[in-house]
């Protein structure tokens, strides 16, 4: 059995910011990968400007192959029923179009943890001065013994499932998928990620260009019909947007997402030695953006391990005041009252309404209402009224939701 400080699960980009602080203090580090590394990921890898400072301030200049074409993004355009477009660049320019598939590799590489991929985290037994971490690689079953183990597994979380066995079954699911096109003709702006606030095309529907094709992709209730959501989407772009397409190639690709706990503040962030981060604690912005928060959660919870070693106090009490800020950022994003009178997000969203005439508004906020309708069942209003005010008058988001 290998005895080391710190066990953490997935070489994703929230794992490279938490190995990168608890190696930088000295602490022993495994991360456990389940797939061949380096390993494919589904994003559109838009990277927002923090998530990008954070990656040269931690980890360096990206290298080309980390990066898809176009190389950069400069910003979100948002397209509604009533036919406005909203333009709107990221602050402080352009940002990378990250290969997930090399861009996690890299940080992971430099953040000097040792990495063995191939190895699948199959459970945990926490035994209050350690945890025995169960794991199984080619089919042969392998234990570790660790201080604390960090779940940064991504949404589908084992980890999660490990110390909250019912979680996943009190929170809702969605399926994003998303198809390649060769391009016959696109006039959307390769400059932009495309994001449609559509009821009829679905709850997540958006489109960019990449690697010379076209991605349309969609996003919904679980249990729905992946290739009916993305002809309807397809057939949209093709009728209003004048986007013809040829047939998407064979390598479409979906996953489960478990978007909702953010706009709830409904986090996850562990018991006892095990920390959850990342997109597996709950941490996803406003339009699916899961990079920054990853990296930024990631590197509290490997701050957090260090701080509790260093000073031999438990670990959740010094992460759940640690990651408050990280949960501020995020919830921020969703909260109606920071949207309307702050700016919680990275590119200016009332400047660019200002620029609309009284009627285009008026249009674009009918749009947005119906839009908000389409989610309705989850019974999410009052939840997230209830945090919007909160915030303000506590100054924080209250730690008393979170698992
Ligand atoms: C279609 C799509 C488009 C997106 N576009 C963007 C975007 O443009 N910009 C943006 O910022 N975000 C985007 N996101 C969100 C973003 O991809 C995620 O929020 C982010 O990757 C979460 O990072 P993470 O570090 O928490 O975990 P992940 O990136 O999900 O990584 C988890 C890792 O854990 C590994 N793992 C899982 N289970 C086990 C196990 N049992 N044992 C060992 N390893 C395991 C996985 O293989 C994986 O390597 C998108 C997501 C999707 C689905």
């Amino acid at each position: 059995m290998r005895n080391v400080d710190v066990v953490i699960v997935g070489a994703s980009l929230a794992a490279a910011a938490a190995a990168k602080r608890t190696v930088d203090a000295g602490l022993e580090t495994v991360v456990l990968e389940r797939k061949e590394l380096p390993r494919h990921k589904i994003c559109s890898g838009i990277l927002s400007p923090r998530g990008h400072r954070f990656l040269l301030e931690n980890f360096g200049p990206l290298p080309r192959e980390t990066l898809h074409e176009p190389t950069s993004c400069r910003g979100v355009t948002f397209h509604f029923p009533c036919r406005v477009e909203m333009p709107m660049d990221f602050f402080h320019g352009t940002t990378p179009h990250l290969h997930r598939k090399y861009s996690d590799h890299w940080a992971i590489q430099r953040s000097g943890a040792e990495v063995h991929d191939q190895t699948s985290f199959a459970g945990l037994d926490d035994k209050g001065d350690h945890v025995l971490v169960h794991a199984r690689r080619g089919g042969e079953a392998i234990e570790y013994r660790a201080r604390q183990v960090i779940g940064a597994d991504g949404p589908s979380s084992l980890v999660v499932r490990s110390v909250y066995p019912d979680y996943t079954k009190q929170i809702p699911w969605f399926f994003v998928g998303q198809k390649f096109h060769e391009i016959i003709d696109c006039p959307l702006s390769a400059d932009y990620f495309h994001f449609w606030f559509h009821p009829g095309l679905g709850h997540y529907t958006w489109s960019h260009a990449r690697d010379g094709r076209q991605i349309v992709g969609v996003g919904f209730k679980r249990g729905d019909n992946f290739a009916k959501k993305h002809q309807v989407v397809e057939q949209y772009l093709r009728d209003k947007h004048g986007v013809h397409l040829k047939p998407a190639d064979d390598d479409h690709e979906g996953c489960a997402e478990n978007f909702g706990p953010s706009l709830i503040n409904r986090y996850v962030f562990g018991k006892g030695n095990v920390l959850l981060t990342g997109q597996a604690a709950g941490f996803l912005n406003m339009i699916g953006e899961g990079m920054s928060c990853a990296l930024h959660s990631g590197a509290i919870t490997g701050e957090a391990i260090v701080e509790a070693q260093r000073r031999n106090r438990p670990v959740q009490e010094i992460y759940r005041r640690m990651i408050a800020s990280e949960v501020r950022r995020c919830s921020d994003q969703w909260n109606p009252l920071k949207i309307a009178f702050d700016r919680p997000h990275e590119a200016d969203f009332p400047e660019a309404l200002m620029k609309l005439s009284w009627r285009e508004r008026g249009l674009v906020l009918r749009d947005m209402w119906n839009f908000i309708v389409l989610f309705k069942e989850f019974k999410w209003g009052r939840q997230i009224a209830a945090a919007a005010l909160q915030r303000p008058l506590l100054g924080a988001y209250p730690m008393q939701k979170w698992l």
